[in-house]
C-alpha cells in the first residue's frame, strides 16, 4: 500500500501528458504494473486517439481512411481516466500541471484548472519546425495532424477543380497554372512521401476532370540539404531522387523558401513561384510545453538520463519527439552521448521501459536504462516504388514497398486498425479511389498554429466564430 497521494480517494496519481506512441505504450503498461486501488492513472491528452503518423501521407494522398489510423484511446486503455484537455504548463514545486480545456473542472486555487500529480510523465511530442519566414504560419501547411492531412486532401481536390473551370483567356490561364501548382518544401520522409504519392493519386483520379490531367500539376519539392530522405542515406535517397525527377518532379536541393504568401513563394535560389499550394514539412521542434518545466533541455527536447527520469526533478520522466534521450548503443566519439533521433520506432519503446520504471519507483520491480538499436526506417513513394533500410541493408522498388507494408501493419496498434488499414490497400488495389471532397476541415484549422498548438481552437475543435 503506497502512502496517500493526489488522486481520487487518496490514491497515488500518475498522469502521462501525451496520448500518442510514447503515451500509449506507457499506459498499457503501467496499468498492468500497477494496481488500480493504489494508482489512478490520468492521461491528458487534446484528442481522443493515438494518430499513428507514418501513414499521413497516404490519408493526405487519399489512399487511407483518416479513422483508421486514429486508435482510439477509451477501449484501448481500460482502468486510465481520460482528460481532453491542452496541458499548458508544468510547475514542479506544487507538482500540478495547468490545463486548457473548454469546460473548466476546476481542481486548484481561483478556479485554475490544473491537476495534481505524484508521479508526471511528459511525452507530447513534437510541432513541426517553424522558421521566422515571412507568410509561413498563415500560408503554409503542414502535415503532422489528421486535420491537416484531411484539409490537404480536399484542397488538393479543389485546386484541380477550380483550375478545370479556370477561363480560357490570358488571366484565366495564369489562373490555372497558380492553382496546378504544388510545392513542398523539405525532402524528409513527409515532404517526399507526400509528393510522390499525392502525384500518383491524381494521375488515377485524372477522369475527374474534362480539360486538366496530373500531368498538368506542376510540383517542386526544395530543400536546403543536398539529398533527399537523407536519414535514409545516399544511395536510397539517390534512388528516391531519381523516381521523382523521372515523374517529373522538379527536386530543388540547396534551396529553400525566403517568404511565402497567399499566391506566391519565394524560393532561395531567386525564383517567385505563383501558387496556392504550400506544404511545410521541414522536420520538427520538440513540443513547447517541456520549457515550463524549467529543467535542463538540449535544442528544446528535455534532457533525461538513460532510465528515462528527468535528473534535476524527482518525479517526472519524459520520452518521444520532447525528450533527448541519450543513445547507449553509439559508439563513444569523444564528444559526450548522441540523442536518439524522433521517430515513433524508439517513442513506443521508450514508452514501454518509462512504464516499468514509473513502476519501479513505487517499488515494483527494478529501473531499466533505455537501449535499442535503430531497426532503420521505410519511405512510400507511391505505386511499387519505395526505399528502406531494415537493420542497415539497403532496399528498394517492390521488396521496399512489401516491407514498409509489413511494418506499419506491425506497427499499427490494436488488430482493428490492421484490418482496416489492410483493407483500404486492398480496396485501393482493385477500386478507382474515392474521389469526393467532404469539406470537413476549414482552411483556418489546418494552418499549423491551430492544427498542432491549438490556436485558434477549443481542444482541437473549430472555434465557433469564423
Ligand atoms: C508524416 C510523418 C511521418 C512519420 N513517419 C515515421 C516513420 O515512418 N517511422 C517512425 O519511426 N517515425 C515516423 N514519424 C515520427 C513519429 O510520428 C514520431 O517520432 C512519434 O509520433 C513520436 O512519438 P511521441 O509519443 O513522442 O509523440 P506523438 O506520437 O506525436 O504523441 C504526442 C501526443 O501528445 C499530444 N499533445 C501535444 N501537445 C500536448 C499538450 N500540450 N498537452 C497534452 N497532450 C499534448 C498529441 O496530441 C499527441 O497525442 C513520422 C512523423 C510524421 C509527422
Amino acid at each position: 500500500m503506497h502512502q496517500a497521494g493526489s488522486g481520487t480517494d487518496g490514491r497515488q496519481r500518475v498522469v502521462v501528458v501525451g496520448g500518442g506512441f510514447a503515451g500509449y505504450h506507457a499506459l498499457r503498461r503501467l496499468r498492468r504494473l500497477l494496481p488500480e486501488r493504489d494508482t489512478e492513472l490520468v492521461l491528458v491528452t487534446p484528442n481522443d486517439y493515438l494518430l499513428y503518423t507514418p501513414l499521413l501521407p497516404e490519408v493526405a494522398a487519399g489512399t487511407i481512411e483518416p479513422r483508421h489510423i486514429a486508435i482510439a484511446l477509451r477501449p484501448a486503455l481500460p482502468g486510465v481516466r481520460l482528460v481532453l484537455a491542452r496541458a499548458v504548463a508544468v510547475d514542479t514545486g506544487r507538482r500540478t500541471v495547468a490545463l486548457d480545456r473548454p469546460v473548466a473542472a476546476a481542481e486548484g486555487p481561483e478556479g485554475r484548472d490544473e491537476l495534481r500529480w505524484d508521479r508526471l510523465v511528459l511525452v507530447p511530442g513534437s510541432v513541426t519546425r517553424q522558421f521566422p519566414i515571412s507568410g509561413l504560419s498563415e500560408n503554409a501547411h503542414a502535415l503532422k495532424t489528421l486535420v491537416e492531412a484531411v484539409y490537404l486532401r480536399d484542397h488538393l481536390l479543389v485546386q484541380l477543380d477550380l483550375a478545370d473551370a479556370c477561363p480560357q483567356t490570358a488571366a484565366g490561364d495564369r489562373e490555372r497554372r497558380r492553382l496546378l501548382t504544388v510545392v513542398a518544401v523539405g525532402a524528409g520522409y513527409t515532404g517526399t512521401e507526400y509528393v510522390a504519392q499525392a502525384q500518383l493519386w491524381l494521375r488515377r483520379l485524372e477522369g475527374r476532370w474534362d480539360r486538366t490531367k496530373s500531368d498538368d500539376v506542376r510540383w517542386i519539392l526544395a530543400d536546403l540539404a543536398p539529398a533527399v530522405l537523407p536519414e535514409l542515406g545516399g544511395r536510397l535517397g539517390r534512388y528516391a531522387l531519381d523516381v521523382l525527377r523521372r515523374r517529373g518532379v522538379d527536386v530543388r536541393l540547396g534551396t529553400t523558401v525566403s517568404s511565402v504568401g497567399p499566391d506566391s513563394v519565394a524560393l532561395t535560389d531567386g525564383t517567385v513561384v505563383e501558387t496556392r499550394t504550400v506544404i511545410w514539412g521541414a522536420g520538427v521542434a520538440p513540443n513547447p510545453l517541456v520549457g515550463t518545466v524549467g529543467a535542463p533541455l538540449d535544442r528544446g527536447r528535455l534532457v533525461v538520463d538513460a532510465t528515462l527520469r528527468v535528473p534535476s526533478v524527482p518525479g517526472v520522466w519524459a520520452a518521444g519527439d520532447a525528450a533527448a534521450v541519450p543513445d547507449l548503443t553509439a559508439r563513444p566519439a569523444g564528444a559526450g552521448p548522441t540523442m536518439l533521433p524522433p521517430t515513433a520506432q524508439h517513442a513506443q519503446r521508450q514508452g514501454r521501459i518509462l512504464a516499468r520504471n514509473v513502476a519501479a519507483s513505487y517499488g515494483k520491480g527494478r529501473p531499466r536504462a533505455y537501449r535499442h538499436r535503430d531497426l532503420g526506417l521505410v519511405a512510400d513513394l507511391g505505386g511499387t516504388a519505395a526505399v528502406a533500410r531494415p537493420l542497415g541493408v539497403p532496399l528498394t522498388g517492390r521488396p521496399a514497398k512489401a516491407l514498409a507494408r509489413a511494418y506499419h501493419l506491425y506497427a499499427l496498434p490494436e488488430a482493428s486498425s490492421r484490418l482496416r488499414v489492410l483493407t483500404d490497400w486492398a480496396l485501393g488495389a482493385v477500386l478507382a479511389p474515392q474521389e469526393a471532397q467532404l469539406g470537413l476541415a476549414a482552411r483556418r484549422d489546418a494552418l499549423i498554429p491551430a492544427a498542432q498548438l491549438g490556436a485558434g481552437t477549443v481542444d482541437g475543435q473549430r472555434a465557433a466564430s469564423p
